[in-house]
């Protein structure tokens, strides 16, 4: 099986490959920087990351690129109101964004391509536009997209175009509103006053880009006319998405984007979490309360992407007890490893229809539309029985290599075992796996050589400054958090 996508355009699951076999060109919308990301911006993120791990699981190259919107009525605004330009508000939040996909453990993008240093291409965009008669100048100097001669104007949020307001007699110049106002939407805004230092001398006039040209444009830029997968918040769907199709399909004549998959919202008490709402979290307030970006990563993970999410403190250290719990998985088939009991044949033949039970499984969740809480499921199954296994003394070097090589094939996709770090308890310091380890083995090596002080040291500074509980069983030490 292979994978299928629910595609917005036809709202079908649908079998999914790149135009070009191996090759997938993939397009996220990314955050417009006026401000830190919050946690339902990192969950579109997240997004994306696992879509582009997936497919390159199943042995695609990812082109993924994500754009950065720093010009727009809100950056605009914004810069206005701190007396910064456009730049030093792009400086302020850039780092702190960047870092922040780090500690999620984001894998990087081939680009991410500012709207500030695309001007040209956008402006060309335009032209070629109004060459074909789908644009035309105001008389308030600003270009508008005329929805009335573009047919296919609605494909996407399904809105019947033929209902709306014909050619010039409405318009919209901002560049967010709600579909009842769908109308000419602005490509290119002349500059007003309130630009203030923010405009570009173009052939289009003194002005600045509208927002939904920005994404066709860099899109197009850096992936070609056709695209396999566009994505974004659900939120974006229209206008955004439906205006981007009209942008580049009336320019070019081809299909902008095959696929269009979006995330749902990540919400707060039932309503979106939204900058507006002032009832966000970013991940630094989250870590400021000594959670891990593992539990972060795991939590906006473990839900289906088309399912909102509601999000709670509760919900989070739930998805820090399942971190713990994979981190553990992994000790313990260590562990195991190093015994010096030799493993049957049985033994290694157990361990190896484990995997491939386990493997099979998620492939198929994943291949269902990343259906990541049946994925989640099946790794769980797959961790009692291992734990089972290693606890039985089943589990030697040769069936370990096996369930380390499952585990960490998985959570290649999962990424969550490859942060490497766990969480402490509140008031506790989030402690490194690879430290926890460290500390076990000296309390083996203590063991040895008969310092049993020293080993009763190490397990109480275990439990007493990081909440790891040590059990000694016949195949090694393991650990829990309390
Ligand atoms: P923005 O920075 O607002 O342009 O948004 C960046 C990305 O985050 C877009 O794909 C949005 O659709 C997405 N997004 C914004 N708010 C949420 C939310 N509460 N839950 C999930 N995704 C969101
Ligand atoms: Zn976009």
């Amino acid at each position: 099986m292979a994978l299928a996508l629910f595609n917005n355009l036809t709202r079908k699951k649908e079998a999914f490959k790149p135009a070009e076999p191996g090759v997938v060109k993939f397009y996220g919308c990314g955050p417009t920087l006026y401000a830190n990301p919050h946690l339902g911006n990192c969950r579109a993120f997240l997004f994306y990351d696992l879509l582009r791990r997936w497919m390159e699981y199943e042995g695609n190259k990812v082109r993924f690129v994500m754009n950065i919107t720093d010009v727009d009525d809100k950056t605009i605004r914004k810069a206005g109101e701190e007396g910064k330009t456009l730049e030093e508000l792009y400086e302020l939040y850039a780092k702190p964004f960047f870092e922040d996909l780090g500690k999620l453990g984001v894998k990087k993008a081939e680009a991410y391509p500012r709207a500030t240093k695309h001007i040209p291409q956008m402006v060309r965009l335009v032209q070629a536009l109004e060459d074909k008669g789908l644009a035309y100048k105001g008389e308030d100097g600003s270009f508008y997209f005329k929805i009335s001669a573009f047919k296919k104007y609605g494909k996407l949020s399904h809105i019947d175009a033929k209902g709306l307001k014909p050619g010039a007699s409405g318009r919209v110049g901002h560049d967010e509103y709600e579909k009842e106002n769908a109308s000419d939407f602005a490509l290119w805004k002349a500059w007003t006053p309130d630009d203030g230092c923010v405009f570009w001398q173009t052939p289009l006039g003194k002005g600045r880009p509208g927002w939904h040209i920005e994404c066709s444009a860099m899109s197009m830029h850096y992936l070609g006319e056709t695209l396999d997968i566009h994505a974004g918040g659900v939120d974006l769907l229209f206008p955004h998405h439906e205006n981007e199709i009209a942008q580049s399909e009336g320019a070019t004549g081809k299909q902008f984007a095959r696929f269009w998959v979006h995330n749902e919202h990540l919400l707060v008490n039932g309503m979106k979490m939204a900058k507006r709402l002032k009832n966000f979290f970013t991940l630094g307030d989250i870590l400021a309360k000594n959670h891990s970006p593992a539990a972060v990563r795991w939590l906006l993970l473990c839900a289906h992407y088309r399912q909102q999410l509601n999000f709670t403190f509760e919900s989070l250290n739930a998805a820090s007890a399942s971190v713990d719990a994979l981190m553990e998985l992994k000790f313990n088939i260590e562990s195991a490893m190093k015994s010096p009991k030799e493993e049957t044949k049985g033994d290694v033949e157990k361990c190896a229809r484990l995997c491939k039970g386990f493997l099979a499984a998620f492939k198929s969740a994943m291949d269902d539309d990343l259906n990541t809480p049946n994925a989640i499921a099946a790794l769980f199954s797959f961790a009692k029985e291992a734990n089972k296994l290693a606890m039985e003394g089943k589990v030697g070097r040769k069936g370990g290599a096996k369930l380390l090589d499952a585990l960490r094939k998985a959570d290649s996709v999962l990424g969550i075992l490859e942060m490497g770090e766990g969480k402490g308890k509140e008031g506790q310091v989030p402690m490194e796996q690879k430290a926890i380890e460290k500390k076990i083995a000296e309390r083996e090596a203590a063991r040895k050589k008969k310092d049993f002080a020293a080993s009763d040291a190490i397990r109480n500074e275990l439990l007493e400054n990081y909440g790891v509980i040590l059990e000694d069983t016949p195949s090694g030490a393991r650990w829990r958090r309390k």
